[in-house]
């Protein structure tokens, strides 16, 4: 038995604050001794959560070595292929390493962006043709022998190359297969210098996942690198998941691999019987993923068991090997922290560290039958599972029969009639300004809500203090001539939190982080059972912020579709219908906004394009269930209420289609950093609803000047008519600071005048 890999952050997320004290320390000008002593803590941190994590690992085949990371496996791979952008060449060593993920005087920070349908991101590397690679296989060596020198038999963790090309860009405008080449020359060089330090018969495996969204250019070239791979004296396991893999295995059982690794918990084509029986006749190890990396419930032993009945009828038992779906980095480190979450909810999780014991207890049973030594364990994992299906808390009637009875999911009028009654009823004007929600998040306010949290003050000094940050927030927007108002968010947190925590089905873990990306964490809402909205959650602080204006306050919603993509979700009722309760909540909240007098409500859907199946196949099941999450929700929109939505991305071209099927009055997207272009899309199929293309990027403190925005305004319009735009930034503000805000808006709204008077 097997796992992937190992969450590094720490449990008490040592990881991070060592990096972050390190990084503070290194800062340009930073004092060099100081630097010098923070890298010997960080050091020394990351050592001791090698040997700890290790030591949970010590019953399984192998330990698992680099998987580790200072900040992402795919940087590390760039790293020791030297897949350095030229912009960094004064660099060397951490500060290199650091300045490719972070940015630094040399240049920006790499691009970065999510693994494949995970909220993790990793490091994009920048290959180009003239590229000169340099190989440092000292990481790997390193954590290789520290494991050893520990009495462990270690396997490496690495990125496969058809991965690592795959979820590369290219700086020079090359083609993929042009840099191939030598990237693969690159790329044996480091595996020879490992085998001529580290001896052969290394055992090595190769993550593959990118293998699971099918053929593709390189499919040819897998059996020519593996076979190559093993000539090498390297044992490799070559491992895909996230989906199943199939065409992928049909080469691979060809190949001169020892071992397949397959994703059975979300690949579930990778039981099929053809696969199966050809993985058996190559006499290939077959690591089955059966343990779940992505999702933080208790096994179900019993079905696990089942499935491994229907493998083992076709592959022999000595050539399963039970492992783990992908590595654990998906889910938070233990349980054991958890001391104020319900002991009913709490006994449901298995988070990492519980998930070897899974691992163990499963392989246990499957070699032995239920014995005296796992019949308790066993025992307990039913009863835990039986516990959980009959749970009063999991089930609600009301939700159930809401669902069974819900009819219209669509709004009565088309766009065309609903937008002639909002415009008058609105009387905005073409090109209106407006923001996407949250306003910059101080210090002090951050203080506020957590004092408030921790009982430190009472509610009514919460919510002045909320209150008068709403108060500044309308009258600077009044103040610089904005059209339509936001109440700036002061009361959230996150933008999923906020709306979870008032939500019942949902439940919040005190420490289970999951890394996001580098030292950032994100601790995931979970929806354990069937969800519903006992009250209001924002009607309060929308209306007060409405009774200080006579200008339209847009009401902020976070839409079901990334309230259920950015939260670990049950497991016992499929995705679609989780979402469906989830977009009734947000109906309710609709109405009840518009019930108060709100005209305007924005339901962002950030996270929509994130929900995208890996398997194109798959892809218009999504769209179609996700779409009608989002259809429920606003349909219960009056004529004369205009619903607006908010997406955090840029390329629409390959879901335009479904945007459209929204049928959002106005969708603002992300355009700034790409002119126009990205716009053209909505022209050429004839998208007739309003657009606000984000005029500036928020991501950074650059302060955009009047005409900047203005010619920006200007290649706008040549795509789209004035009474089809609105005008805005990007995305929320509420990573800014007042100082760039403030100038920046005002910048946007005397541009927009500028482009007005002109006519
Ligand atoms: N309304 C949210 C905000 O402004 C939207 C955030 C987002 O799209 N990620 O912060
Ligand atoms: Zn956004």
């Amino acid at each position: 038995m097997n796992i992937i890999g190992f969450p590094r952050i720490g449990e008490k997320r040592e990881l991070k604050k060592a990096l972050e004290s390190y990084w503070a320390a290194a800062k340009d000008g930073g004092d060099t001794s100081e630097k010098e002593h923070k890298l010997q803590e960080l050091l020394k941190v990351a050592k001791d959560l090698r040997k700890l994590h290790w030591s949970y690992q010590k019953n399984l085949e192998n330990v698992v070595v680099n998987d580790f990371s200072f900040y992402d496996n795919m940087l590390d791979l760039s790293y020791a292929l030297g897949v350095i952008p030229a912009r960094f060449n004064d660099l060397k060593g951490l500060d290199l390493y650091f300045a490719m993920a972070r940015g630094s005087k040399s240049g920006v920070a790499c691009e970065m962006t999510k693994w494949f349908n995970t909220n993790y991101h990793y490091v994009v590397p920048e290959l180009r043709k003239d590229l000169q690679y340099h190989i440092n296989a000292q990481k790997i060596v390193d954590e290789y022998k520290e494991a050893l020198s520990l009495g462990y038999n270690p396997k490496i963790s690495l990125i496969g190359i058809f991965t690592y090309l795959g979820l590369s860009k290219t700086s020079d405008n090359s083609k993929k297969s042009d840099v191939f080449p030598n990237l693969k020359n690159a790329y044996f060089k480091l595996l020879e210098s490992l085998v001529s330090t580290l001896g052969k018969d290394i055992l090595i495996e190769f993550h593959e996942p990118i293998f699971v969204k099918g053929r593709d250019e390189f499919f040819s070239h897998i059996k020519e690198v593996y076979d190559s791979i093993a000539k090498l004296g390297i044992k490799s396991i070559v491992t895909t998941y996230f989906e199943s893999s199939n065409e992928a295995t049909e080469i691979l059982v060809n190949s001169d691999i020892v071992g397949l690794g397959l994703d059975f918990v979300h690949g579930v084509d990778n039981l099929n019987e053809n696969s199966l029986k050809a993985i058996a006749n190559s006499g290939k190890k077959l690591y089955a993923g059966l343990i779940d990396g992505r999702n933080i419930w208790v096994a179900n032993l019993d079905s696990k068991l089942n499935i491994l009945d229907k493998i083992s009828i076709i592959v022999p038992k000595d050539l399963i090997h039970i492992s783990s779906s992908c590595s654990l980095l998906h889910v938070p480190f233990s349980k054991d922290s958890e001391s104020k979450m319900n002991k009913e909810i709490l006994s449901w999780l298995s988070f990492a560290r519980e998930k070897i014991g899974e691992l163990e207890l499963l392989e246990s049973i499957f070699r032995n039958g239920v014995i005296d030594s796992n019949k308790d364990a066993y025992n307990a994992n039913k009863s835990v599972n039986d516990n959980r299906k009959k749970s009063e808390k999991i089930h609600d009637n009301a939700v159930q029969s809401r669902i069974a009875n819900l009819k219209i999911t669509t709004r009565k009028e088309p766009f065309k009639e609903r937008i002639k009654v909002q415009r008058k009823a609105l009387g905005y004007p073409d090109l209106a300004t407006t923001t996407i929600g949250s306003f910059p998040q101080t210090p002090e306010l951050r203080a506020l809500r957590q004092k408030f949290k921790k009982g430190e003050i009472d509610s009514k000094a919460y919510e002045s203090g909320i209150e008068s940050y709403i108060k500044d927030c309308v009258a600077f927007q009044e103040e610089i001539g904005l059209d339509v108002l936001v109440h700036g968010e002061p009361e959230r947190n996150d933008m999923v939190e906020y709306f979870g925590e008032q939500l019942k089905g949902f439940v919040f873990s005190q420490n289970g982080w999951v890394q996001s990306y580098g030292s950032r964490c994100v601790k995931p809402p979970i929806i354990f059972g069937d969800t519903s909205r006992p009250k209001a959650m924002t009607v309060r602080w929308i209306t007060f912020a409405q009774s200080l204006t006579k200008k339209i306050m847009k009401g902020m919603l976070t839409g079901p579709v990334t309230i259920l993509n950015w939260s670990f979700v049950r497991d016992d009722l499929a995705r679609k219908d989780v979402c469906k309760q989830l977009s009734l909540c947000i109906a309710d909240e609709i109405s009840d906004l518009q019930d108060a007098g709100i005209k305007i409500i924005q339901v962002d859907e950030a996270a929509f394009k994130e929900g995208y199946p890996l398997r194109e196949s798959k892809v218009k099941e999504y769209e179609s269930w996700a779409l009608e999450c989002f259809k429920i929700s606003s349909s219960v929109a009056k004529i004369e209420t205009q619903i607006h939505t908010h997406m955090c991305y840029s390329e629409f071209n390959d879901i335009i289609k479904t945007i459209e099927a929204m049928d959002a009055d106005v969708i603002s997207i992300e355009t700034a950093r790409s002119g126009n272009e990205l716009l053209k899309i909505f022209k050429k199929v004839g998208y007739a609803n309003e657009v606000g293309p984000g005029v500036y990027d928020i991501h950074s403190p650059r302060i955009p000047s009047v005409d900047e925005i203005y010619k920006q305004i200007k290649l706008l319009l040549e795509v789209l008519p004035k009474s089809q735009l609105w005008i805005n930034p990007d995305c929320g503000l509420k990573t800014r600071k007042w100082e760039e805000v403030k100038p920046s808006l005002k910048n946007m709204v005397d541009a927009v005048l500028k482009v007005r008077i002109e006519g």
